[in-house]
C-alpha cells in the first residue's frame, strides 16, 4: 500500500512525484507509455521556465512573438518566447524524483478504480495488476478516465492541435509568429509557426472544438496554409493532441486530486498548458502531503487544493498584462473574417478567461479599446451571449467608458 499513487508521467505527474518523494511520502508513479515520450510540442516563456529551473531544456529562443487574442487584442512579446525540447524537459523532471521513496512503473495503464469508503483507500486496476493507496493524484491528461467517470469532461471544449516538423525552411527567428489567423477556413482554424532552428520549424493548426475533428480534415486545412505560404513540404514527426479549455471544473473528490490537463487547467486560465500543469502540480503535492500527514483524504479536506490553485490563477496568471494594443493592421475584409471567427466562440468562456487572466485595470483598458475600435465585436458578443452575460458585458463596457 502506498501513501499516494500518481497516474501519468507528463509534466504534472513527474512534478507531483518529484515533490512528494523528496518530502518522504511513499509514492508510486505509473505511466502507460515510456517516460520522455510525448506527442506534444511545447513553447513557453523563458522567464517562467527559469522560475522552474527548466530553462536549460530550450531548443530555440524566439525574439519576437506576435499573436492575436480571441477578443481582438494583439499580444506582442519581445525576447521571451522559447521552443522547448519536450523529451529533455520530461527527463529532467524525472531526475528530480527521489527513487528511494518513489516506485516508478512504465507501460502501466490505469484502467479503472474502486474507492474503499470504510478503509478510506483507493484501489487502482492496471494492466500490470492492482495497486492501493490513500490518495490518487490523476495526471493522465485530456483523456483522463477519472475526469470522465465524474462526468467532468461534458462541459469542456478542446483546443485541437496538430503540427509537423518542417525542414529546409529559412526561418527568420526575429519574425517568427506563434499563431495567426491567416485566412478564413471552413473550420475556423488558427495556424502556428514555431521555429526549431534556423532551417526548421513546427507548423501546425489549432481548432476550438467540442468534438475532435477527423485528423484528415485538419490535415487538409494545414495543407492549404502550406500552399498559401509557399512552404516547402518536407514534413515529418507529427505532433497531435487536445488541450481541454473552458470551465474551471472540480479537481478534488474523496481520495482523488486531478492536476494539469485532466483538470482542464490550461487555456483560458493560463497561457497553454505546460506551466499551469507544473505550477498546479506543486500545489497538489503540498496538499497531498498535508492530507497524508493529517490522515485526511476526504473531499472536504482536499477542497483546499482547488481553492489554492484558483487563487493563484487570479493573482499570478496575469500573463495577458502584455496585452498592449488592438490589432489595427487588418483591413476591412480581414477584420470581417476575423470577427466571424471570434463570434463563433462562446462568449461566456471568453468573459471568464478575461476575468481570470487580467487585472481590473487591464480589463477596463481592453474593453475600452474594444468599444472604440471594434464596436461590431461587442455587438456580436451581445447577440450571442446569454442574458446574464449580456448584463456583464454592458456593465463592463459602461465601466470602461466612465
Ligand atoms: C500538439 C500540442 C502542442 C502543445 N503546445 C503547447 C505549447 O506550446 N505550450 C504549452 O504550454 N502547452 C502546449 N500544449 C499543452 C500541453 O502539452 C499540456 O497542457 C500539458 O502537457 C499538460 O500536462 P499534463 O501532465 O497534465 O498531461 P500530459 O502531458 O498529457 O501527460 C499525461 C501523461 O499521462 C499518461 N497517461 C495517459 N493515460 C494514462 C493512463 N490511463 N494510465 C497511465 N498513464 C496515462 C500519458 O502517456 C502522459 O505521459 C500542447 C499540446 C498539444 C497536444
Amino acid at each position: 500500500m502506498y501513501d499516494v499513487i500518481v497516474a501519468g508521467a507528463g509534466p504534472a505527474g513527474l512534478t507531483v512525484a518529484g515533490k512528494l518523494s523528496k518530502r518522504g511520502i511513499r509514492t508510486l508513479l505509473i505511466e502507460k507509455d515510456r517516460i520522455g515520450k510525448t506527442e506534444k510540442a511545447w513553447g513557453g516563456f523563458l522567464s517562467q521556465l527559469k522560475e522552474e529551473s527548466l530553462d536549460d531544456t530550450i531548443l530555440n529562443l524566439t525574439t519576437h512573438l506576435k499573436y492575436t487574442h480571441y477578443l481582438g487584442a494583439e499580444i506582442v512579446v519581445n525576447g521571451d518566447f522559447v521552443t522547448i525540447d519536450s523529451k529533455k524537459l520530461l527527463l529532467k523532471l524525472k531526475k528530480r524524483i527521489n527513487k528511494k521513496k518513489c516506485t516508478l512503473i512504465e507501460n502501466c495503464e490505469l484502467i479503472s478504480f474502486n474507492r474503499d469508503k470504510k478503509n478510506k483507500t483507493i484501489a487502482l486496476n492496471t494492466n500490470k495488476g492492482q495497486y492501493t493507496s490513500r490518495l490518487l493524484v490523476d495526471t493522465t491528461g485530456y483523456k483522463s478516465m477519472i475526469a470522465k467517470s465524474y462526468g467532468l469532461n461534458k462541459k469542456i471544449k478542446y483546443l485541437q492541435c496538430m503540427g509537423y516538423e518542417f525542414h529546409g525552411q529559412e526561418i527568420n527567428e526575429k519574425e517568427a509568429i506563434l499563431s495567426e489567423i491567416a485566412f478564413p477556413t471552413p473550420h475556423k482554424t488558427w495556424f502556428w509557426v514555431e521555429p526549431l532552428s534556423k532551417t526548421s520549424a513546427w507548423i501546425g493548426t489549432m481548432n476550438i472544438v467540442e468534438k475532435p475533428l477527423p485528423k484528415e480534415v485538419i490535415e487538409e486545412e494545414l495543407n492549404k496554409f502550406i500552399r498559401l505560404k509557399d512552404i516547402k513540404d518536407r514534413r515529418k514527426n507529427r505532433k497531435y493532441g487536445l488541450i481541454p479549455i473552458g470551465e474551471t471544473y472540480r479537481s478534488y473528490f474523496d481520495n482523488i486530486l486531478l492536476v494539469g490537463d485532466s483538470a482542464a487547467q490550461a487555456l483560458p486560465h493560463g497561457f497553454f498548458g505546460l506551466i499551469p500543469a507544473i505550477r498546479n502540480a506543486k500545489i497538489a503535492a503540498k496538499v497531498a502531503e498535508e492530507s497524508i500527514n493529517q490522515k485526511r483524504t476526504d473531499e472536504r479536506f482536499l477542497k483546499r487544493y482547488q481553492k489554492r490553485w484558483v487563487k493563484k490563477i487570479k493573482t499570478n496568471y496575469a500573463i495577458l498584462s502584455i496585452v498592449n494594443k488592438l490589432n489595427t493592421l487588418m483591413n476591412d475584409i480581414e477584420l470581417n473574417e476575423y470577427l466571424k471567427t471570434v463570434s463563433g466562440f462562446k462568449s461566456d468562456i471568453h468573459l471568464k478567461g478575461i476575468k481570470l487572466e487580467l487585472t481590473k485595470n487591464q480589463i477596463r483598458s481592453l474593453f475600452l479599446q474594444i468599444i472604440i475600435k471594434r464596436p461590431l465585436l461587442i455587438f456580436r458578443l451581445l447577440s450571442k451571449a446569454k442574458t446574464r452575460d449580456k448584463i456583464k458585458i454592458i456593465i463592463k463596457s459602461i465601466g470602461a467608458l466612465i
